[in-house]
């Protein structure tokens, strides 16, 4: 049996350990060759690859590991690229969320002004990765989990047409478990049909292997909880502010009750409970910073410090299954059903066909192909036609430095009230990304 050869890109993400851990549980499925990490942050990878290093000659010692800032070293003799960059760390994370907040606009890491400012850090750093790829393993799959994934893919479909990367996310995934958990399935039992953008989609299947169709009973159980479940079913969404957007579903059921929504459509359709409901002194950026980051890195320092990984600081994380089960897709050509994020081309009848939309794909070793989910109603066709458009301007305002079309963008996001707003959060969003975005004419 092969066995493959992965690179992290962006080794020292608070998600790394979590993919290691499961990489590492899954090595009967998946063999492993080589295991290396690159990040552009030296300081930050070393802290979590010295106490990765120990985890390895521990579990695994037949793994040759690495870690290391120099591209070529990282890139040269791949298989799989996981990438999984924060342009511009949690500082500007904080601050995507924290200045539309000071104009009263929904202030979040991938919608509305947050998730274009994070988009226009994210395209170059994206660029960067596939060209290293391309460079020195030519053959390599890069499966990226970076985000805001929508820009992202609008940007490689733009910039890198052919590259073989995959532009994915766990949300769906996530929410696919608690579906299970409600119908007391697993969500290997359930297949499904769903269209959208990423973070902004419907279900309108959800069925067994036998073909039963259990969306009228999750949507009776969303109607009344939301996504919100009785036992924990997820490692990841599960913070206080997850909570809140799990139950907050329902209120987006109610709005097309045909359907089951994606739970980020919230900060489109709910834009000034949102604002109401966020403190603009502490963000989602300040909870991750004050949770995860420091949980992931006092472990990491705590296995160091002990030269030891004895007492399990470091968990399998679930948002990393969804990474694996693809790169396997890829790698013994299973033919798996997985919600991806590619170019339309028919997949949704009546939709462009270079939108970048996420769709139920069927993967194998020549990527993924999308399955048709027919005609979408007027309503979420609109939505998605607004969102898609804020996307593509976004993008062209990054490849075309064009301070107009970034304007426009705003203007256009469903989550800003008023062109005006728009330019004055452009303006500051301007001044807080000057060291990450080209300049703007
Ligand atoms: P993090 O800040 O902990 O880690 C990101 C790492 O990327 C940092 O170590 C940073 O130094 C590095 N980095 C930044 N720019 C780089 C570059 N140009 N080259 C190499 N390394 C670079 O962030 P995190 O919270 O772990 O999230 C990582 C990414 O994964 C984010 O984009 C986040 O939005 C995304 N994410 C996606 C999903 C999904 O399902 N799509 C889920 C969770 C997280």
């Amino acid at each position: 049996m092969k066995k493959f050869s992965i690179l992290i890109a962006g080794g020292g993400s608070t998600f790394t350990p979590g993919i290691v851990m499961m990489l590492l549980d899954n090595l009967d499925r998946f063999p492993i060759d080589s295991l290396k990490l690159y990040d552009n942050d030296e300081e930050r990878q070393a802290k979590l690859g010295r106490a990765l290093d120990i985890v390895l000659k521990e579990k695994a010692p037949e793994i040759k590991f690495s870690y290391t800032i120099d591209p070529k070293e990282a890139f040269k003799n791949v298989d799989f690229v996981f990438a999984h960059i924060r342009s511009g760390k949690y500082r500007m994370r904080e601050l995507d969320e924290k200045i539309p907040l000071q104009h009263h606009v929904v202030g979040q890491e991938t919608c509305g002004p947050g998730g274009i400012a994070y988009g226009m850090r994210s395209i170059g750093d994206i660029i960067e990765l596939i060209d290293y790829m391309e460079a020195y393993s030519p053959n390599a799959w890069m499966l990226n989990y970076s985000n805001p994934a929508s820009i992202v893919a609008e940007a490689c479909r733009q910039l890198r047409p052919d590259s073989r990367i995959l532009n994915i996310c766990d949300m769906p995934v996530g929410t696919l478990r608690r579906m299970s958990q409600i119908v007391g399935l697993t969500p290997n039992d359930l297949e499904v049909k769903y269209f959208g953008l990423n973070h902004f989609g419907w279900w309108t299947s959800v069925k067994d292997h036998d073909g039963h169709e259990y969306l009228p009973e999750i949507r009776d159980y969303v109607a009344e909880h939301g996504y919100l479940t009785k036992v924990e079913v997820d490692t990841q969404h599960m913070d206080a502010s997850w909570q809140a957007t799990h139950k907050k579903a329902k209120d987006l059921l109610a709005v097309d009750p045909r359907f089951l929504p994606n739970t980020y459509l919230k900060y489109y359709l709910y834009p000034d409970y949102v604002v109401e409901e966020s403190d603009p002194n502490y963000t989602r950026a300040n909870e991750v910073m004050d949770g995860r980051e420091k949980n992931v890195f006092s472990a990491a320092k705590r296995i160091v410090d002990a030269g030891t990984s004895s007492v399990g600081e470091f968990n399998i994380d679930s948002h990393a299954s969804f990474i694996v089960d693809l790169a396997r897709a890829i790698a013994y050509n299973t033919h798996e059903r997985m919600l991806l994020i590619v170019e339309n081309n028919g997949a949704i009848a009546n939709f462009d066909d270079d939108a970048m939309v996420e769709v139920p794909c069927i993967v194998g070793n020549d990527g993924p192909e999308p399955l048709s989910q027919g005609n979408i109603p007027l309503f979420q066709r609109g939505m998605m036609y607004e969102q898609v458009t804020v996307e593509k301007l976004a993008v062209q305002a990054w490849i075309e430095h064009d301070y107009q079309k970034l304007w426009q963008a705003l203007s256009l996001s469903k989550t800003v009230p008023s062109a005006q707003v728009a330019k004055e959060l452009l303006d500051d969003l301007i001044e807080a990304n000057k060291e990450f975005w080209p300049e703007l004419k």
